[in-house]
């Protein structure tokens, strides 16, 4: 019919993963032996006990209707007691947790509480694609960070245009980081904060993958002074219990925070059903013995694939957390040459770098979702390539 698109919508880039998802399956359908280390989605199957207590609550037809409302409140107090063992900071279950869709469609959907139409959010480069997506969505206009080498890629605050500081009512940040693998510091999270309260601005943590750290921990931002009452933290089951399909996860922060999310969440969506909360919950309680052997795993997976790409001379640094590896660009390549020529050459999938922003060109990423043979097998494969 020859309907345009919104102006808001035609301001994004078709949705990075599923541009690449296309060109795998071609490959696949030519009957090519394809590596994917493109899209981070585990390989490994939800933990059984996990299935079980779906299972379990299925059955009970308490579970069958609309979850309205701000979700279950036993899976709310059961992520309240997991987060005081974990962070030590004691949330209080009615009014600093809201259970979400997956984190994707909360990180998204949350500008359109705080956002108005011309204001700005300073956003991570290289990025997951929905901060400025939300944004955008919202009205608002993202102000790119970069994340540089140099500075331990975390963005450099004091080079923020303060003119650009006050237009914005939001900063998000990702710890840990993907695509680049860094872990928070403290000092970071610190001056984080510092920085937001100066300028008034809310913070936007994305902690997707904060149980997936192979060196230290993983903080949370609402551990920092200061930060409980101005930040919201997004936390998800789907990388750290192999849930990805399930989307289950849940925002933390400031009481009007989370409120202004749910305001916007109950005018859009109809909550989690009710037994997949119920099942979340039992993967917290099994977090002790669910979680470390998957890191282990995702740590030697690291081990082989990093080691064999700084023996082929590649100048890779291994992450410290998160399943993904970002591998500088040979030189002369852009990061969408590299990634076509891996996928032509070696049937290898990876991501270029520029599609989590122009900051990202340069790099590539690689996901460590295969198992360690694959893995292996893709580093024999690059040895033969010419660059
Ligand atoms: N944040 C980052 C950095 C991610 O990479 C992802 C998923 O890939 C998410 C958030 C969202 O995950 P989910 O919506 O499954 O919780």
């Amino acid at each position: 019919m020859g309907f345009e698109v919104s102006r808001r919508l035609s301001q994004l880039p078709p949705y990075l993963f599923a541009e690449i998802d296309k060109k795998k399956k071609a490959a696949m359908a030519a009957g090519k032996d394809v590596i994917n280390l493109g899209i981070g989605d585990p390989d490994t199957p939800t933990p059984g006990v996990i299935i079980e207590a779906l299972a379990e609550a299925a059955r009970d037809p308490a579970t069958h209707q609309y979850a309205l409302d701000n979700g279950d409140p036993a899976f709310r107090s059961a992520i309240s007691e997991w987060f005081a063992r974990r962070y030590g900071v004691k949330l209080d279950h009615e009014s600093e947790i809201y259970p979400t869709i997956g984190s994707k469609e909360a990180i998204a959907h949350f500008p359109l509480a705080f956002l108005d139409p011309g204001q700005g959010a300073l956003i991570p480069e290289p990025g997951y694609p929905p901060y400025r997506g939300g944004v955008v969505f919202a009205g608002g206009i993202p102000f790119p960070m970069d994340l540089k080498k140099q500075n331990g890629f975390f963005p450099d605050l004091d080079a923020v245009d303060t003119r650009l500081a006050a237009m914005s009512r939001l900063i998000y940040v990702n710890y840990p980081n993907s695509p680049t693998g860094v872990l928070a510091t403290r000092e970071f999270f610190q001056k984080l904060v510092a920085f937001a309260q100066k300028h008034d601005l809310i913070i936007v943590q994305d902690a997707a993958y904060a149980e997936m750290a192979y060196e230290g921990r993983a903080l949370s931002i609402l551990e920092i002074e200061g930060a409980r009452e101005r930040a919201i933290e997004f936390h998800s089951f789907s990388k750290t219990f192999n849930m990805t399909g399930w989307r289950v996860g849940f925002a933390a922060g400031g009481s009007e925070l989370i409120a202004g999310l749910g305001r916007v969440k109950t005018n859009v969506d109809s909550g989690i059903f009710t037994a997949i909360q119920r099942a979340a919950a039992v993967a917290l309680k099994h977090y002790d013995a669910l979680v470390p052997p998957l890191v282990e795993m995702y740590r030697r997976r690291r081990d082989t694939f990093c080691g064999g790409l700084s023996r082929m001379g590649w100048d890779v640094v291994p992450p410290q957390s998160t399943f993904y590896v970002w591998i500088p660009a040979p030189k002369g390549f852009t990061s969408v040459e590299v990634t076509l020529k891996l996928l032509e050459e070696a049937s290898i999938v990876t991501t270029p770098g520029s599609g989590f922003g122009l900051a990202g060109e340069g790099y590539i990423r690689a996901t460590l979702t295969a198992p360690e043979d694959r893995l292996a097998l893709a580093v024999e494969r690059m040895k033969s390539l010419k660059w």
